[in-house]
């Protein structure tokens, strides 16, 4: 098993290093940037050496909560492969979180009328129950709406359980509906009298591992202890409630708010050769659950945008613009990394072409969407042209960027997203699924080709995607 993965990752980085050094004659300097991006797609899509960064980061770190030690080690470990690699100006940006958080233990059981054991992850910020658990009757709801239409007091010491299903879509819009309940299904227990709130994990598999993810507690209501089932254990309780007996449960949950803690981004630079003031900007989040070894959220973004950058830096020349890449750190309590980045930077919000993020998984990417003030834009044109022949389509113009750099976007910094098929993206996500094993590197590669593609030409080009100027202005 370890012999097969060393020669896996081993050959291809051997056959890139040849390719390398082949790479680096005059000839090449005179290819047109739609040739040279048409090369580089070319090499991604052989060996991208994203696969061999991912392997890096979920072997050596491992999981990386944001706030902890290991974020902290996967932020270094980052600035040394950046700086080993040669880019101009790495930088780690540290900032402060107000909760670090840890998990602790976690169990539940049915404890009547049959005893049965569930499987349970609290999620990211719950509080904990006392050391032996809290025991109630459950209260259970199909969906969402279906708890917020309950009365306030009727859930009153009860769990209060909530079964909605999500949806499994290729553009992921399921999570979208179905993260409401995750987000503020403990608040809207607790309005009613619940003492503790289990829902359905926010995944589209059937094993029996639960979805972590953070829950927010709203400031009116109290913070009630709060827990993901795996979906065949949801489902078990919907069965048994439907017989019509009061069915009793036993939770546990031990996790510990950490006070106050830090966290960091890493900033990466490869200097334009003639516009070094003017920056696009590719993101990723360093940060990961804790269950697994964040393989698919974020490592794959971390690895395509860390990839994409390393083939730009080998070609003969810098493109006009410099490419910058920050690796955010806790994106996962609420893009804590992307709005501190977007604070300290606000300053050069003008600076920036364009800027956009995978945070979707390992691809493939699918379709090219745009946030910018012209989407005519002929250099845009160019971009959609290099990238179909890697199967991608071009979108609308509706993007805000995604994850951590949609403050960013917010400061009306032009944004697009290279849209990740999510099909089986959430049968994994935030699971203790979430592994290397998971990864296809012909799909890892291709979404490396599709950044690599767009960054270098959006840095080489001077395209303009900034809103036209106002008619008055004229
Ligand atoms: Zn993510």
């Amino acid at each position: 098993m370890v012999a097969r993965r060393f020669s896996r990752v081993f050959l291809p980085v051997a056959a890139l290093v040849f390719i390398g050094a082949h790479r680096l004659t005059a000839a090449d300097v005179s290819l047109t940037p739609d040739q040279q991006a048409a090369e580089l797609a070319h090499k991604a899509l052989a060996d991208s050496g994203a696969m061999e960064i991912l392997t890096s980061l979920t072997t050596e770190i491992g999981p990386r909560l944001a706030g902890s030690e290991a974020e902290k080690r996967a932020a270094a470990w980052a600035q040394k492969r950046f700086e080993r690699a040669g880019f101009d100006k790495v930088e780690i940006e540290t900032f402060p979180l107000e909760h670090g958080w840890a998990r602790g233990v976690e169990k539940a059981e049915i404890t009547s009328p049959t005893s049965q054991s569930l499987i349970v992850t609290a999620l990211g910020g719950s509080t904990a129950t006392p050391p032996e658990g809290v025991e109630a009757e459950i209260a259970i709801f199909k969906s969402y709406t279906a708890l917020q239409a309950a009365p306030i007091g009727s859930l009153k010491g009860k769990i209060a359980v909530v079964t909605e299903p999500m949806t499994r879509a290729r553009d992921g819009s399921g999570y979208g509906v179905a993260v409401r309940n995750r987000s503020a299904g403990p608040s809207e227990a607790a309005r009613r009298g619940a003492v503790a709130f289990l829902l359905r994990s926010v995944g589209t598999d059937n094993h029996r591992l639960p979805h972590t993810g953070m829950t927010r507690y709203a400031e009116d209501a109290p913070r009630i202890p709060a827990a993901a089932l795996s979906v065949p254990d949801a489902e078990q309780l919907e069965r048994l409630a439907a017989l019509g007996a009061p069915v009793r449960l036993k939770l546990v949950l031990t996790p510990r708010d950490l006070g106050a803690v830090t966290s960091q981004n890493v900033i990466a630079d490869l200097k334009g050769r003639e516009k070094p003031e003017e920056i696009v900007l590719l993101g990723a989040h360093l940060d990961s659950w804790d269950l697994g070894t964040g393989a698919l959220d974020d490592g794959a973004g971390v690895a395509i945008v860390a990839a994409a950058a390393q083939l730009i830096h080998d070609l003969p020349r810098r493109p006009r613009r410099t490419l910058r890449i920050v690796l955010y750190g806790s994106e996962e309590p609420g893009l804590l990394g992307g709005k501190a980045y977007a604070e300290a930077h606000k300053s050069e919000l003008d600076h920036y072409v364009v800027v956009a993020e995978p945070d979707a998984g390992q691809g493939p990417i699918y379709k090219f969407s745009t946030g910018v003030g012209n989407p005519e834009e002929p250099t845009l044109q160019r971009i959609r042209a290099a990238l179909a022949p890697l199967s991608i389509l071009p979108g609308d113009n509706s993007s805000r960027g995604s994850s951590d750099v949609e403050p960013l976007a917010e400061g009306h910094v032009p944004a697009v997203t290279l849209a990740m098929d999510m099909s089986d993206y959430f049968d994994i996500h935030h699971t203790p699924d979430d592994t290397l094993d998971k990864i296809r590197p012909e799909r890892l590669n291709q979404s490396a080709a599709a950044y690599a593609v767009f960054a270098y030409l959006a840095a080489e080009l001077d395209g303009n995607y900034r809103a036209p100027a106002p008619v008055s202005a004229k």
